[in-house]
């Protein structure tokens, strides 16, 4: 088996060390034996989604993203086929802000790609604090960093997890990131799959399936130090 992993504009979309999500990613499958290479894209290169299994966009300024923004009309209807097609996306801040209709800030309007519905507005101030999370996809809290000015509205689409410490999609409506098909975004760095190897296996899971079909399992990985972290984080923030 083998897995790859496309990481989007890493020179641009890389604050607070969002690239160790692709190194998590890596080291979790070879541990198990499962194949994992991962392919960077710059702005000028092409990029082919039907080779991907993950995709990976980072957080970044607002100066970064509207550089980005030049370059996403011409990936968008590939891009789109592939989050429809079930391929697994994990995009953090700025790149979730991008994967919505539209993040306007005080300046301009950046069009976004429109794969999940959501928009996002730069509020007042910035939401800059540690973050904890319970999901309805894992027993275990998920744990990170944030530091936006946007506030994202996700529409009707599922969030990722519940606010239990921390600022999340807006400050006000108690919840955090979104899920759509296979595709997770969320505000939290840290970077976030290092802190939470449930969420980086979701990922590795869903493209398996994807890709080798559904009896695919995961070999489980000795995950005692990332447990006892989360867990220090969740009494500091929570139960403090
Ligand atoms: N520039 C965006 C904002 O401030 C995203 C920032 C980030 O990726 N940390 O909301």
């Amino acid at each position: 088996m083998k897995l790859t992993i496309g990481h989007l504009y890493p020179e641009l979309l890389n604050l607070y060390g969002d690239r160790g999500n692709i190194q998590c990613m890596m080291k979790r499958s070879l541990w198990r034996g499962i194949e994992a290479e991962t392919i960077a894209f710059g702005l000028e290169d092409s990029i082919d989604f039907s080779k991907l299994d993950i995709v990976l966009l980072g957080g970044g300024s607002d100066r970064e993203q509207r550089i980005v923004c030049s370059r996403l009309r011409d990936i968008r209807e590939n891009f789109h086929h592939y989050v429809e097609d079930g391929g697994s996306v994990l995009a953090v801040c700025g790149g979730y802000q991008l994967l919505g209709h539209y993040y306007k800030t005080e300046e301009d309007t950046l069009e976004g790609l429109s794969l999940v519905d959501l928009y996002t507005e730069q509020g007042e101030g910035r939401l800059i604090q540690n973050i904890v999370l319970q999901s309805e996809l894992f027993d275990m809290p998920i744990v990170g960093f944030e530091n936006h000015g946007g506030r994202t509205c996700i529409n009707n689409n599922k969030p990722l997890g519940k606010v239990l410490y921390g600022a999340g999609n807006d400050g006000k409506s108690g919840y955090e990131g979104v899920v759509y098909k296979n595709v997770i975004g969320t505000y939290l760095h840290g970077p976030l799959l290092p802190k939470n190897p449930q969420l980086a296996d979701w990922l590795i899971q869903h493209a398996l399936e994807r890709k080798y079909g559904k009896e695919t399992e995961l070999t489980p990985l000795d995950d005692s130090q990332e447990k006892e972290a989360n867990d220090y984080i969740y009494h500091r923030f929570v139960r403090g």
